[in-house]
């Protein structure tokens, strides 16, 4: 067999053959030829037997490596006039626009993606992190299944951060299918009033319940009449709890700025070390918080009132209770956070009442927290690994792989078992 024909049959490049095989100190280099005659647009299907001119486009692509040795295949390209896009160097079968990778690469670095963690796929692969997100962005482009916004009926809008200094993605996900379905940069407001603008009228008009946080933004959205009046908006329980967590931390606090003041230095730093020990669930302490806890339990005062006010909240969601009795738990709940003399709590009561019935609603409706949760942390991991990307997209490219109806095959599972 000859090299050639060795390395054709090797590399399952689509529509080329192999013209010649070179080792250099580092890499194996692959010279082909495309096998069509006629130059088709990069970006889209039209195609034409002439030439915009005679200059060669020397292109390079890494491709799967074989063995130790890094692959590249090289080609000499022609140029184009597309009608519509202008003059554009021809399009190849194996490999996306303006990608220096094959699609075969592409496929391994997404499936990698989204499975394994930052220092993992760089070393395996031998790119950095930030071409990562590149190459993510352009598989989810082309991967993500074109029905994922059809046949929408009770979907969820949240706000994560993917990276520091609040920046964020907006996301929406379908309760149904437990799926990401659709993001964008931003948030509030004008981050869901594009979402329903790509849903359009029609799809929005079937749109049954909406879950969300209690801001005003994507509510406001909502109501809008094209996009979607005739939807129940519901408060997703996360929501609730993290709020009572954070009425929890700030009575902790000012009772820890007190200690300080009064000069009793020692109590204060106990108190700041019990940080952990009250905004853990009791059934996620360590053994060390536990003591810290019991301790808190023994001493009593109103940071234990705070905490029990805010397991009391918790325990309602999470019981799997029905709408009546969850209704009479959050009546109590409002009345007992009232007169707890807990600043922050008279807040939360406050704010809880104004939103009862979308709290409700999303009881009513069975979005619920076991419902909403896991697909809600898996979301918050992953846009923790997303730090470091370059942009917004790379982000989103990863909760979308992660997350999303996205189904991503292995070379040898898309070659060998289409
Ligand atoms: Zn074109």
């Amino acid at each position: 067999m000859r090299v050639s024909t060795a390395f054709s049959r090797l590399l399952r490049l689509e529509g080329v053959w192999v013209r010649g095989v070179r080792f250099e100190p580092d890499r194996v280099v692959v010279r082909v030829a495309l096998r069509r005659r006629r130059l088709v647009c990069p970006e889209c299907s039209f195609s034409t037997p002439h030439r915009h001119d005679i200059r060669p486009v020397l292109s390079a692509w890494r491709h799967l490596d074989l063995g130790v040795w890094r692959l590249e295949i090289r080609a000499q390209l022609r140029r184009l006039s597309c009608p519509v896009h202008g003059v554009r160097t021809e399009g190849v079968p194996f490999a996306r626009m303006g990608s220096d990778f094959t699609k075969d690469f592409e496929r391994l670095v997404a499936y990698l993606a989204s499975r394994t963690d930052k220092s993992t796929i760089c070393r395996l692969v031998r790119i950095n992190w930030r071409t990562v997100g590149r190459i993510i962005e352009r598989v989810s482009r082309d991967e993500l299944d074109p029905r994922r916004l059809d046949e929408l009926f009770d979907i969820g809008i949240d706000e994560v951060s993917w990276r520091k200094q609040h920046r964020y993605l907006t996301l929406v996900c379908d309760h149904q299918r437990r799926k990401v379905v659709w993001g964008t940069e931003g948030a509030g407001e004008k981050a869901a009033d594009e979402f329903f603008g790509e849903l359009g009228a029609e799809r929005s008009a079937e749109l049954r319940a909406i879950s969300m946080d209690m801001g005003p933004g994507y509510a406001k959205s909502a109501r809008k009449k094209e996009h979607a009046p005739q939807a129940t908006i519901c408060i997703d329980s996360y929501h609730v709890v993290a709020l009572a967590t954070k009425a929890l931390d700030e009575v902790r606090r000012d009772y820890w700025n007190e200690l300080r003041t009064l000069g009793d230095q020692q109590a204060a730093r106990r108190f700041k070390d019990a940080r952990w020990a009250l905004l853990k669930n009791p059934e996620n302490l360590t053994a060390k918080q536990a003591v810290t806890y019991r301790k808190l339990k023994r001493a009593g005062g109103r940071v234990w009132r705070a905490y029990t006010l805010k397991e009391a909240l918790r325990a309602i969601f999470t019981a799997g209770l029905e709408l009546d009795d969850v209704t009479v738990l959050i009546d109590r709940f409002i009345s007992r956070a009232t007169r707890s003399r807990l600043e922050p709590f008279v807040r939360l009561a406050k704010t809880i009442t104004k939103h009862r019935e979308g709290i409700l609603a999303a009881i009513r409706l069975g979005i619920t927290q076991g419902r909403t949760e896991a697909l809600n942390n898996k979301v918050r991991l992953i846009t923790r690994r997303a730090y470091g990307f370059h942009s917004a997209k790379a982000a989103l490219a990863l909760v979308l792989l992660t997350c999303g109806p996205i189904d991503l095959t292995l070379p040898h599972e898309f070659h060998l078992h289409p």
